[in-house]
């Protein structure tokens, strides 16, 4: 969804070549390995059509979504040969049959969605592919361990349809983390069980591993659009999606002078502030902007990283603009909140929050614009 008018104080930049290009980067890093494109909750926030385009040009004929519903949307983008999961499974008291019809496989996750799954396959009388979801540490989805597993395939395997073997990672950015190593071990132990499934493990930052834990999908999403995965060294990955922000209104305060909502930010010295047209219902975590207590986090205004101090508003934030040239920061200004100035792993680590909670909250009140698109807009 766009602003209504192009005058839209906000502005959201989507670069699909970046786009393209991390799919690129991370599809090479995997070979002889294929790399799926996660794409669920509107492809991280940055708009499914446009992401399903990009990653369908740049090779990409996997795809992973969250929902069913976004199992559909997505069908109705990509062309027939294009494999489509559903994370999530067979989701609640969801049809089997809904599946079916678009041609989505359900991440099975436990042995009364594998009976579903079949009876429905019986049912219908042909294969129905799925994909069988293990839980190796996240206790989130999946069956519980290989025996379940195994007792679910030796009961009615051929009939499940699957062809994919997957699992998820609890902690992979964090690459010393001993569950990684215990996950490895479980996750091939059920590989070796099943050998003429497919096999997917990887997320983005699993991608990165030593261990190289790769299989045979990968299956990255936060890297795709332009996140670390790689916490701490440099990214690998380009950005992707810009934000920037006009200025309202600048002015002084004297040293002493709090401003914002419950006066949780006090100025220290003599300041000049610079109040911003985006706020909490544009997506920015209300702790974006510091307190007397702690930082937050920064933009970037005239080149100049200059921090966001007090509350975030509804629909405004104020950013301390003090050491930037007077002259250099006026009304109509832009402000980048991230891009290619300011990592959205940055803004988001200030603001105590994750770049994959910013990128998923994009305001709807932003104009968005798509550039280096094969018909870019
Ligand atoms: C979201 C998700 C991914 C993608 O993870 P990233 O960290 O964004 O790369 C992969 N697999 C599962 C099961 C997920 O839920």
């Amino acid at each position: 969804m766009t602003a209504p008018l192009d005058s839209a104080p906000g502005r959201l930049t989507i670069d699909l070549a970046a786009l393209a290009d991390n799919y690129s980067t991370l599809a090479r890093r995997v070979a002889p390995a294929r790399c799926a494109a996660v794409v669920k909750a509107d492809a991280y926030g940055i708009g499914l059509e446009r992401a399903v385009a990009a990653f369908w040009a740049a090779g990409a004929r996997a795809f992973f979504v969250a929902h069913l519903g976004e199992g559909v949307l997505a069908r109705n983008l990509l062309p027939e040969e294009a494999e489509i999961y559903v994370l999530n499974g067979l989701e609640g008291d969801a049809d089997p049959a809904d599946y079916g019809a678009h041609r989505l496989k359900p991440a099975i996750g436990s042995p009364e969605e594998f009976s579903r799954w079949t009876a429905f396959a019986a049912r219908r009388g042909r294969p129905s592919p799925c994909a069988l979801h293990l839980d190796t540490g996240m206790r989130r989805l999946g069956f519980d361990s290989l025996a379940a597993l195994t007792i679910a395939m030796e009961r009615d395997g051929a009939a499940s349809g699957a062809d994919l073997l997957m699992s998820h990672f609890v902690s992979s950015e964090i690459p010393d983390d001993p569950l990684n190593a215990i996950q490895i071990a479980r996750f091939a132990a059920a590989r070796a069980a099943f050998p003429h499934l497919r096999a997917s493990f990887a997320n983005s930052s699993a991608i990165f591993l030593p261990q190289r834990p790769i299989h045979d999908l990968a299956r990255p999403g936060y890297a795709l659009y332009g996140g670390n995965p790689t916490p701490g060294r440099p990214n690998p990955m380009r950005p992707v999606a810009t934000l920037t922000v006009a200025v309202q209104q600048t002015r002084w305060i004297e040293a002493g002078v709090p401003c914002g909502y419950n006066a949780r930010w006090t100025a220290k010295r003599r300041t000049r502030l610079a109040t911003l047209l985006a706020g909490y219902a544009d997506g920015l975590p209300r702790a974006a902007g510091a307190t007397d207590e702690q930082p937050g986090a920064e933009v970037l205004l005239a080149g100049r990283r200059c921090p966001l101090v007090g509350r975030v508003s509804m629909d405004l934030v104020i950013a301390d603009v003090t050491d930037v040239p007077e002259a250099a920061v006026r009304p109509g200004d832009r402000a980048e909140l991230f891009g290619a100035g300011i990592e959205i792993d940055d803004f988001a680590a200030r603001s105590g929050t994750i770049g994959y909670r910013l990128l998923t909250s994009l305001g709807r009140r932003y104009r968005r614009t798509y550039v280096g698109g094969q018909a870019s807009s």
